[in-house]
This record gives C-alpha cells, structure tokens and sequence, in this order.
C-alpha cells in the first residue's frame, strides 16, 4: 500500500497506551481521525481518539472492527498476534507490512537480521537447554546477559550471569526447553537511540541520536543532543540508515546502540514504532517522532529532523507521580509536562515525562536536579 492517505481518514492504531496516545494527539492535529483497539476501556489513547474498539489485541473480531473502521492502520507495540497482523495485511491497510514487526518479536530474529545488514551486535549465542548455556558461557565468557527471545521488556526476562553461582542458580530456568538468547556483557561508556523514519516512497529521515540514562532497567533520562563526538554521532545515523533500507522499513523504527571505549557502536535492540527515547522529539525539534511517524504511514513528505533546542526528557514513574503533580504550579513553562491519564499508578509504571528544555543540557539537567522529585545520578 503506497497511497497518500488524506485527512479527515482515519487511523487506526493497535494498542491504546501513551504511545498510541501521542500518535493520536498529532494525527488529530493534522485532521485525522482516530480509531484505537485496546482492552482497557478509556485507555491513554482512547481519550484522545474518535473511537475505541474494545477487546483484547489478539482478538480477530476486534481487528476486524478496526480495519471497518479505519482507512489506514499502525500499531503502538510489538506484541501482536500473526492471525491479526496476518488479517490487516490482506487488507491492504498496513503500510508497515508484517515483515519488521516479526523481526522484532523475537530477540533471536532481530539481531540476525541486524547483522544481516552488515550492522554489529554483542556477540551472542542462542540457548534453549542449560547445557547450550553453559556452552555459551564457555564460548563467550562471563559476564554474560540471559535474555528471554520474546516479551521481555524494561529488564524483565532478562538475567546477569557474572560467576559460576550465577551461572548455576540459573539452571531451574531451563526445566523445560526455553527459547533465550545468551549475550556478551558490555561494558559500554554511555547508551544511545536513533528513531528513523521512512514513507513508503523510500524517503527515509533521522532524529539525531539521544544519550539514555536508565534506572533499574527503564529508560530514566533522555539527553538530546547526546554528549558525543561527532564522528560518533553520524555513525549513529549512518548505522540507523543502513537498518532502515535494508529492513525495508515503513513507519519508525528505534534503534538502541552501545557506545563502547573505542568508539565503535553495537546495536542492542529495535522497536518497529516511537519510542520513549524519542519523546525529546516533541520540544526539541519543528516535528515530533509522533508527527513524523503519521507522516510516514499515511505518505506524506517527511521533516528532515534536526535539534532546535537542547532538552532532556525525564521519565515520570507512578512513584514519581504525587510529586510531580505537587511541584506544577512552579514549573516554568519550559518544563513541559506530558502525562498519560492511565487510572492506576503502580510504582514502577510510566505515567508521563516531563521535558525540560534550556540553553543546554547540563542547565536541563540542572534543571531536573533541582526538583528533588528524582534521586541524584
Ligand atoms: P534490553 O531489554 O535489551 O534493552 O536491555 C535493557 C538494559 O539492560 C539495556 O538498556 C542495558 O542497560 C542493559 N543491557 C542489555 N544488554 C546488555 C549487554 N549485552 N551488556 C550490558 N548491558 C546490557
């Protein structure tokens, strides 16, 4: 499908959290409309949209009410089901295809077709048995990072194996068979993203690569520009541009990288749509990921993004949440709070950001120090 998609269309977009939220915000401010499928009744995005329909992502019924729907659909999230994605794409109504969003359902899948673009990774071994783990341990040495090949998110399905004991309290994971992937530790200087985007008619664009900050493996801060030579920083795109061609990307993909000692970059992981490491994009530069994103999947000529103002984006946790809520009334206009409207604030969950734009980023940084709402890196 590579039509331009006009408003008042409508797109329709699969899964109803923040990210689906701000796709909404930016496709309604170009005069679209917008259609979301989410099981949770008055989700992020479905306070945004024309109309939710309700049922579980998986579900054919509901896909098929969607695509009824929809002149064009996207999706928000990575988990979705072949029987959907399979259902929309005989549609014809999913200008990103199944091909990347299958690629990244799997851990295992992604980084070989990472290195099939000639793009490097750490070196890994996929493990299904304990005793492949104990191979891979053999091959790659410790330390070594166990990961889950699908689901795992924010650090969850993933272990570090440092020594031997590690190694061993390990081996009840393996009572069955388990689909994993073993990784070299990294011992990386600093984290880095690049969002690219690119339409259907092959313009592919960049954002310029964020600096990330996590804490208890989620994203904490996002540092635009990133604080890197810029030797390293057109690697970066060149790397995002290489991933984006040779995966035949339509829509966005975000693309995690390692910085090590030397100056070189492995890439860690993809994510086929916006990412929290590029909501910077929404003060920072003329056009938001969100924004750039639609343009993609509906056709349209793409920004050729670039950094108009230094800002950081911090990450707003449930826990962070009172807090935050507390300190609005001072908040200088610069700190532009973005928050989710999720009903329930468990302590862990991303319930917004808050980016802080400033004359640089260390004064941003400054900036979120001051709060006192996070504690000090
Ligand atoms: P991931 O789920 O792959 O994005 O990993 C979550 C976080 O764990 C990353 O952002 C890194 O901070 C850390 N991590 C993942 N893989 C490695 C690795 N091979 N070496 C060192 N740290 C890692």
């Amino acid at each position: 499908m590579s039509e331009i998609i006009l408003p008042p269309a409508t797109i329709g977009i699969l899964g109803g959290g923040q990210l689906g939220r701000m796709m909404a915000i930016s496709a309604r401010e170009m005069g679209y409309r917008v259609a979301t499928l989410d099981p949770t009744v008055n989700c992020p995005c479905a306070q945004v949209a024309d109309h939710q329909v309700v049922t579980d992502y998986n579900s054919l019924a509901g896909a098929q009410e969607l695509v009824r729907r929809s002149d064009v659909i996207t999706y928000e999230f990575e988990n979705i089901g072949a029987i959907v994605a399979d259902f929309i794409q005989k549609h014809d109504c999913l200008p990103q295809g199944y091909h990347l969003l299958y690629a990244t359902q799997n851990r295992l899948r992604e980084k070989e077709s990472i290195e099939a673009a000639g793009v490097q990774v750490a070196p890994y071994r996929a493990v299904n048995t304990y005793y492949e783990l104990n191979k891979a341990v053999q091959e790659l040495g410790l330390p070594i990072v166990l990961k889950t090949c699908q689901g795992g998110y924010d650090g969850k399905g993933q272990w570090v194996i440092r020594n031997e004991a590690g190694l061993t309290e390990l081996a009840g994971l393996f009572a069955k068979p388990q689909d994993m992937v073993a990784e070299k530790f990294v011992s990386f200087t600093k984290e880095l993203s690049v969002i690219v985007a690119r339409n259907s008619r092959g313009e592919t664009e960049t954002f310029p690569a964020a600096e990330n900050i996590h804490r208890n493996n989620i994203l904490h801060l996002s540092i635009a520009p990133a604080r890197i030579p810029r030797q390293v920083a057109q690697h970066a795109d060149e790397i995002a541009r290489k991933l984006a061609i040779h995966l035949n990307l339509t829509g966005t993909l975000a693309i995690e990288m390692f910085l090590l000692n030397d100056g070189s970059l492995l890439v860690n992981e993809l994510a086929p749509r916006p990412h929290n490491s590029g909501h910077y994009t929404q003060q920072a530069c003329i056009t938001s990921q969100f924004e750039q994103h639609i343009r993609a999947v509906c056709n349209l000529p793409l920004d050729k993004p670039r950094i108009d103002r230094p800002t950081v984006m911090v990450n707003i946790l449930g826990k962070h949440l009172d807090q935050v809520l507390e300190k609005i009334p001072e908040l200088r206009a610069s700190c532009k709070v973005h928050l989710y409207g999720k009903a329930e604030a468990a302590p862990n969950r991303k319930m917004g950001h808050i980016n802080v734009v400033a004359n640089s980023v260390e004064e941003a940084l400054e900036t979120i120090d001051g709060l006192n709402i996070w504690p000090k890196l």
